[in-house]
Formats: structure tokens, C-alpha cells, sequence
């Protein structure tokens, strides 16, 4: 059977998706390449939240491309994910011999059509239509090729988004959100456990809006009748044309229908129902998730912090701005207040708790003052790491088209002032955790120094230590002797 290379650009998700299909394949009978020079098959599933990761997968296919032709003419290319999503044709017209396409809603399409191609059955197939039920469909897992025990494995809880962020294309790339079935995630989850996982993130673009609106919901207790089923829209190829936003954003709908089915039944929102399923798996020992959105951390997941265990103490909140005009621009639905009052209630519920966030520098009209407030905002809240991001005008998205788009130094310039800040923040609380005892769950061998074994905290720092194969998946208790630029190290005497 043929070899298949995938290379990923991206977010978590995309690494998830690519993980499913590559385990779809492989049980089909095809093989994993371990480069492209070796592989039948080449696949770049694609990212579109930046100018840049367009522009890397673009340029990668083309160079694949120009040196196939002179030395392996047989080789078969295909983009997917969400830039294959958005271009559509666009990829086959600028890049004639590209033979695949296949958007986000399709990646479980993928063998069969490499199966036409690689037959001669079909020349190129370019298919980025809406499907119903997709967001179930990435649940196959490779945990390590097979060859290794997986301690920690990503499991996908839901598609889309509904928040229409005026600088984000994830709506339009990756269409409404539509929930898989509390059902359906828990008997994933309990395969995992089963097959030795000790840890599942949750993964969605927004978890915290799991369940408020489309497919997924006929199990959850909140829900039940009266839920309008949602089919995702057909999404625009090619930037033509862009479903209209709700105006009052996304989470508020979900909200009203929550409260009104919620009487009688559960309080809870179906996330925190979610978390209380996979909660109750036994031999799970943690769960994570990300992304939430800020909105969603009402009272009941706070207080989930508190009441579950296997919940880790650690929360990603992306902020994007500290600027309360930007945020409103930004169409975030919440101001730096109510976003203070999140963290605060979450360091109440559990002190110490590991927070990290997203900040765009550089949005369009961000005056210095704007800016100062980012700054500030990180000094008040202390993130342990933060994901800056130099802001990218996006097709179809409202403020590709606002007045006020910065110069590229100006971007550079205060990206560069605010990595600074959240760096001198980090090493100062990272050196707090010197001569502290934290527990880990030791993943594997270390990325950059195979030879050491590496762990994270529940707070979800990198904790490297002198360990050895035996210690893969035990959680354990590790002494910190030093601290490096967002790692640990621990102490091996303490580990018999
Ligand atoms: N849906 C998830 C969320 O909202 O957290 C993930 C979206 S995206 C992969 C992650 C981050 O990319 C966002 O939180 C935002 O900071 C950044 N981002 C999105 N659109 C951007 C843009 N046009 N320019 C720069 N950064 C952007």
C-alpha cells in the first residue's frame, strides 16, 4: 500500500485532525512516511488564522511540487483543513497539480478519495461542502504510531464557532458550532483509558460554548425537546461571500435556551456536564481542555475547579486586548473588568492555578494608550505564558476592512515590548518554584534532550528530570532545583 506524509500547520485541533486521518489511513493499510521524499502521498493540513501559515503552506506545496516533477512524478499532493476550506478550486487553479482539496468538514473523506485518485478512478477532487454529523467524525487515534504507550491524548468535543471575533477566520473556515454527544465523547475518552491514557485536553475552538447549539445535544439533560437543530451552512470558497454574523454573539443564544431548559434538570451548562462525564471515567487521572473563551467561565465551571480532582489547575483565558474600546471592537463580549473578575474568582476557587492567554498586538486603530492597557493587564494578572500575536488581516473578516491598519514595524515594536514583559514575569514566577516539590505526569522523553525524561505539572509547566522508560505515565512527586525559559527541572533523588 502507498506511504502517506502529513506535515501540520497550526493549532491543536489541526494537529488532532491530522492525527485522525493519519489513523484512518493507516487502517486502511497505508503506511506513514516519515518525510516527504519518501512518501506516495503528500498531505498539508492547513492554517488560516495568519497571513504567514497560508503563506508557508503555499510556498511548501510549491517547492514539493517543482521537485517532484523531476524526481518523483507519481507523487500525489492534497491540501486540507482550513485553508483547503476557504480557497477551495482557488488551490487547484494556482496550483494545477495539486490532486486533492478537502475541507474541514471532510477530513473522514480523505483515504477514500486518495484510494480514487491513487486508482485512477478520479483525476482531482476539490470537496469542501457542509456534512452533517462531521464533528464526529475525527474520534480515530494513533497514539504513537502504536509503537509507544500515549499518556495524554486530544479529544475533539466539538466543530465551529459562533463568536464572529471581527479579526478571526475560524468561522468561516470551520462553520457553525456543532457538539458531538456527551455519549459519544465518554466512550472515546474510556478507549483511551483503556488503552493506558492517563490525561484528555477536550479540544474545541470554543469548549466552553460545547453543546449550546447544534447536532450534539439530544443527550444532555439541558436540552432535551425543544433544542432547534442546526445544519452547519455551506461555507464561502474562494472569499466571495461570508455568512452574517449573529449580532449579539455567539454564547448569548445558548445562554437563553440553557436557562429556560434548565429549570427542573441541571444548572450546570452542558460543558461542565461534560467535564462531570469524563470526570467519572475510572483510571483517567487528569483532564484539561482548550480553547474556552473567557465568557464561559461562569460560576459553574469555576466551581468545578474546586470540586473535580482530575480537573487540572490550569486555564487558558484569551484576553486579545486589555483595552476595553479594542475589546468591543474586537467583539469579544467582555470588558477587562469582567475579565479581572474571571481570574480573580479562579485564584480564589484554586490558588496558584496556571493561567495562560492570547494577546493580538498591532489590531487596527490600537493607539499607544490602547496598547499600555495590554501591557498593564499583564502586569496585573501575571500569565504564566502568553501567545502573542502580530494581528493578520483576514478575508471576509470585518477588520481587514477597518480604518486605522498599522505598519508592520509598529506590530513588531510592541509584540517585541510585550514578549519582554511576559518573559520577565515568567522567569520571576517560574524561579518562585525553585526548591518546591510539584507533582508530574511524566509524558516521555524530552523533545530537546531525548537522553531526560519530561513531565507536566497540573499547572501545566514542563518539568525535565533524570529519569528513565519506567517512570512513562506514573504521576509523581518531583523536587524543582532549577528553572530554565518555561521549564523545570526536577530533582531525580527524590523519585524511588
Ligand atoms: N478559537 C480559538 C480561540 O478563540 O481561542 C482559537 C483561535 S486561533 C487558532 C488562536 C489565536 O489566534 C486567537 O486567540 C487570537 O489571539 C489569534 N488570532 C486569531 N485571528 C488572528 C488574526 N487575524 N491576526 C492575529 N492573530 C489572530
Amino acid at each position: 500500500m502507498p506511504s502517506v506524509f502529513i506535515k501540520t500547520y497550526g493549532c491543536q485541533m489541526n494537529e488532532r485532525d491530522s492525527e485522525a486521518v493519519a489513523a484512518q489511513l493507516v487502517a486502511k493499510g497505508y503506511s506513514l512516511a516519515k518525510s516527504e521524499a519518501m512518501a506516495d502521498v503528500v498531505l498539508l493540513n492547513t492554517c488560516s488564522v495568519r497571513d504567514m501559515a497560508e503563506r508557508k503552506a503555499l510556498n511548501k506545496m510549491a517547492n514539493m511540487i517543482g521537485i517532484a516533477k523531476k524526481e518523483r512524478p507519481n507523487q500525489v499532493f492534497g491540501f486540507m483543513g482550513c485553508m483547503a476550506q476557504s480557497r477551495g478550486q482557488e488551490l487547484v487553479d494556482k496550483l494545477p497539480d495539486v490532486d486533492l482539496v478537502v475541507g474541514t468538514q471532510k477530513f473522514h473523506r480523505t483515504a477514500d478519495y486518495l484510494d480514487e485518485i491513487l486508482a485512477g478512478r478520479r483525476e482531482k477532487i476539490v470537496d469542501t461542502a457542509a456534512e452533517e454529523k462531521s464533528e464526529a467524525a475525527i474520534r480515530e487515534h494513533l497514539l504513537n504510531g502504536n509503537a509507544q504507550t500515549s499518556v495524554s491524548a486530544f479529544v475533539s468535543i466539538m466543530q465551529g464557532c459562533n463568536q464572529y471575533c471581527t479579526f478571526c477566520i475560524v468561522p468561516y473556515t470551520r462553520g457553525e458550532e456543532r457538539s458531538r454527544t456527551i455519549d459519544d465523547i465518554v466512550a472515546e475518552c474510556r478507549d483511551l483509558v483503556s488503552r493506558g491514557v492517563k490525561e484528555i485536553t477536550l479540544l474545541g475552538q470554543i469548549v466552553t460554548s460545547y453543546g449550546k447549539r447544534g447536532v450534539g445535544r439530544a443527550d444532555l439533560p439541558v436540552s432535551q425537546g425543544s433544542a432547534p437543530i442546526q445544519t452547519p451552512p455551506i461555507l464561502p470558497n474562494a472569499g466571495t461571500t461570508s455568512p452574517s454574523p449573529p449580532r449579539s454573539g455567539g454564547e448569548g443564544r445558548g445562554e437563553v435556551v440553557l436557562r429556560a431548559q434548565g429549570e427542573g434538570h441541571s444548572k450546570k451548562s452542558p460543558f461542565v456536564q461534560l467535564l462531570d462525564a469524563v470526570h467519572a471515567i475510572d483510571g483517567l487521572e487528569r483532564i484539561r481542555f482548550t480553547s474556552p473563551h473567557p465568557k464561559g467561565y461562569g460560576d459553574d465551571l469555576v466551581e468545578a475547579y474546586a470540586r473535580l480532582p482530575k480537573l487540572c489547575e490550569s486555564a487558558h483565558l484569551p484576553v486579545q486586548s486589555g483595552s476595553d474600546r479594542l475589546l468591543k471592537i474586537m467583539h469579544r463580549g467582555y470588558t477587562r473588568e469582567r475579565f479581572l473578575g474571571i481570574i480573580e474568582k479562579l485564584r480564589r476557587a484554586k490558588p496558584g492555578i496556571g493561567l495562560s492567554t492570547d494577546i493580538i498586538v498591532g489590531f487596527p486603530g490600537e493607539t499607544e494608550e490602547d496598547f499600555e492597557q495590554t501591557l498593564s493587564i499583564a502586569r496585573e494578572v501575571e500569565f504564566d505564558q502568553a501567545y502573542i500575536f502580530k494581528y493578520s488581516p483576514r478575508r471576509d473578516t470585518p477588520a481587514a476592512d477597518m480604518e486605522g491598519q498599522l505598519p508592520t514595524a509598529v506590530k513588531e515594536e510592541r509584540n517585541e515590548r510585550l514578549l519582554r514583559l511576559v518573559n520577565e514575569i515568567a522567569a520571576r514566577n517560574y524561579e518562585k518554584l525553585v526548591n518546591t516539590q510539584v507533582q508530574i505526569l511524566v509524558e516521555g522523553p524530552s523533545k530537546k534532550n531525548p537522553a531526560r525524561m519530561m513531565g507536566r505539572t497540573r499547572c501545566n509547566k514542563i518539568v525535565v528530570f533524570d529519569g528513565s522508560e519506567r517512570h512513562r505515565g506514573q504521576i509523581m512527586d518531583v523536587k524543582i532545583t532549577r528553572a530554565g525559559s518555561f521549564t523545570l527541572y526536577g530533582d531525580p533523588a527524590i523519585l524511588e
